[in-house]
């Protein structure tokens, strides 16, 4: 039926009087046939066909939401970052928060790692931070990231999650032991994105306009103070509301219930890198806090809700490669890869044009004429000013609009850094030294009353569906090479699941 008091038109703006007709060649027996002329009907069926954009490979379940970051403390003389320069100074910020392998319609509350990938709209560009919940990771060969990702996806026969494969790659690549500890562990499943720690895991830096800096790993830590789920509150809650996160998170900003981290940075001498015991291009390791200990230097809150799902958080692309000047990529071989993939992936899944999307674009004045044209392309692209650089035609009118501005002369990249290299193949290759940090977190999670049973627990429930006895032998004998007691208890534990 007609609703003239509806006012609707068609995507190019004429008016269209009824939005539920459609116009049919009619012969009075009722039905008819569709006309290629209803334009209203086809150009709805067609965009609806079109309206999913390719769902993110990994990370495309989360929540994400507004807030603000606020430095805390004075950091210039170790950084030139410009949004952390005076104490009390705010910068507004996107987090998106997400499991990593399911499907965007997946439950939440699975046991994953959970990325965390936060975008600083700073006074001088963006700067994205794409952390996880974890201090650690499961590789540090890139190569090895897609095999990584996949055996923890669907199986290409079964198309069903697949204990063999999961336990089979990391038996392969037991370099992941620390990071399994901390997956199996509580932290595995947060209650609420809320009640969760974030980390850099990856080495960065901190640089200064004097060519100097220093290496950083960040941390971004809950002041709500952290929580999980067990295994079993987990698995019920992914039945009853496969989207707790989010539901969690936006109804407590939507009652004002605003929730904040302590955000700290590890900070590292390049001279103290060179001798350390650890290799802080390892993406494995942490540092330990005692010999680097937090040191505070702002605070995060989140303040309001997206809008719209699909414009501020499916759009939203973040790279470790969006660097504000004073923060730079360290030589972690798994960052450097990531440094590409990252928007190599932004520009297959929204298109070259990907910065310009409301939610990516930067607050401040943009001027970057080398890149034009493109599918999508939906401001001015820089009207007639050259499309290639040092011009020195006038005038420019996008230019101007810029001009006087100056430019930092502090790259991203720190400019006296000497590298007399070779190119040289390199895999890394398993020592025991691997399994000293994991035989410590072991320790720290026997200080929780019960905690190691239930990470033994949650190993056994997923070990328990790997069909090869070998194969589980041999999972037990990764987890012996951290403690024997681990392996032993995971042994145990799962073959009586097993038998019963
Ligand atoms: P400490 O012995 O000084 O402290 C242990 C840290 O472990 C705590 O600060 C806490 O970090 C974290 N932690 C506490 N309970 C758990 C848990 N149930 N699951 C996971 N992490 C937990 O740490 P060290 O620096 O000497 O490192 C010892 C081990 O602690 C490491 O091998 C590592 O696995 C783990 N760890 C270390 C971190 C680091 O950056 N040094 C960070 C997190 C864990 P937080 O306050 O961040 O929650």
């Amino acid at each position: 039926m007609a609703d003239s008091s509806r006012y609707y038109t068609l995507a190019e703006g004429c008016p269209v009087a009824n939005s539920s007709t459609a116009i049919l060649a009619r012969n009075g027996q009722g039905g008819g046939l569709g006309l290629l002329q209803d334009t209203q009907l086809i150009e709805t069926l067609a965009h609806f066909s079109r309206e999913r954009i390719p769902e993110r490979v990994v990370h495309a379940k989360a929540v994400g939401a507004y807030g603000e970051f606020e430095a805390l403390a004075d950091c210039t003389d170790i950084m030139a970052l410009s949004f952390l320069n005076k104490i009390g100074k705010k910068t507004p910020v996107l987090l998106r928060v997400s499991t990593v392998g399911p499907e965007s319609g997946s439950a939440d509350t699975i046991r994953d790692v959970h990325g965390w990938a936060m975008k600083l709209y700073t006074d001088e560009g963006n700067l994205d931070w794409v952390f996880n919940n974890t201090p650690v990771f499961f590789i540090r060969d890139p190569i090895k990231f897609p095999s990584l990702n996949r055996s923890h996806k669907r199986h290409p026969q079964t198309h069903m999650t697949d204990s063999n494969m999961f336990w089979d790659f990391h038996v392969g690549n037991p370099e992941g032991i620390h990071e399994l500890l901390h997956l199996f562990s509580d932290r595995g499943t947060p209650k609420s994105i809320r009640h969760m720690n974030a980390y850099s895991g990856h080495t960065y830096k901190f640089t200064k306009e004097d060519g100097s800096f220093k290496y950083v790993k960040i941390h971004v830590k809950t002041q709500q103070g952290v929580e999980n789920f067990t295994r079993e509150e987990a698995i019920k809650i992914a039945g009853e509301n496969p989207d707790h996160l989010i539901k969690d998170m936006f109804e407590a900003i939507e009652n004002g219930n605003f929730p904040v981290w302590n955000v700290f940075v590890q900070v590292m001498d390049p001279i103290e890198a060179q001798n350390y015991r650890w290799n802080i291009f390892d993406m494995t390791k942490v540092w330990p806090h005692s010999d680097f200990p937090l040191r505070l230097i702002g605070k995060l809150t989140l303040n309001r809700n997206p809008q719209n799902y699909f414009t501020d958080i499916e759009q939203a692309a973040f790279s470790p490669s969006t660097m504000a000047p004073g923060f730079a990529p360290s030589a972690d071989p798994v960052l450097q890869a990531r440094l590409f993939a990252y928007p190599d992936a932004a520009r297959y899944r929204l298109g070259v044009n990907y910065q310009q999307l409301p939610t990516n674009a930067a607050k401040v004045q943009v001027y970057s004429p080398f890149q034009r044209d493109g599918a999508m392309r939906f401001d001015a692209n820089y009207g007639s000013d050259p499309n290639y650089v040092n011009s020195s035609l006038k005038p420019m009118r996008f230019y101007n609009e810029v001009n006087g501005l100056s430019a930092k002369s502090l790259s991203v990249f720190t400019e006296h850094e000497k590298w007399a290299a070779e190119i040289a193949s390199y895999t890394s290759s398993i020592a025991e030294i691997d399994f000293v940090q994991p035989a410590l977190l072991w320790d720290v999670i026997g200080k929780e009353p019960g905690h190691q049973g239930r990470l033994i627990g949650n190993l056994a429930a997923s070990i328990k569906d790997v069909l090869s006895s070998e194969l589980r032998q041999q999972v037990y004998v990764l987890f012996s090479r951290v403690n024997k007691e681990l392996g032993r208890l995971v042994a145990e534990k799962t073959e009586s699941m097993i038998e019963d």
